[in-house]
């Protein structure tokens, strides 16, 4: 399988065969529980302390892109309307697309700074 679809599958990136969440991100009740290491190679997803601290740059990324979206998307299509629709508008989006900024920013952190090569 590619880099890209293991990654959009949240899967192991060292043998891109098992998942690193436990649940599916629409569980909504528990979207943040990540398996300590991979049960197929045994890699532990959190390298190091706090390894994960850094994906917080990766999830402000994610809300800068949904605030020019959303931005751009209100001033050309909906005739620019008042601030507070911006503000909710972002707000709303944010918070639906929680689980998946979450999950994809600790994902994408382990891909791009964990040093893990792919063996499968
Ligand atoms: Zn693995």
């Amino acid at each position: 399988m590619s880099t890209l679809t293991s990654l959009l599958n949240e899967e192991c990136p060292r043998c891109r065969k098992a998942k690193m969440f436990v649940h599916p991100p629409i569980h909504w009740q528990d979207f943040t529980k990540m398996k300590e290491t991979c049960p197929n190679c045994n890699l532990r997803f959190q390298i190091e302390p706090g390894f994960f601290i850094g994906a917080m740059y990766i999830s402000y990324g994610f809300i800068v892109g949904i605030i020019i979206v959303t931005a751009l998307t209100l001033y050309n299509f909906f005739g620019n309307p008042q601030a507070w629709v911006y503000t909710a508008t972002v707000v709303v989006t944010s918070t639906i697309l929680l689980p998946f900024i979450y999950r994809y920013s600790r994902v994408l952190y382990l891909y791009w700074f964990g040093g893990i090569s792919y063996s499968g």
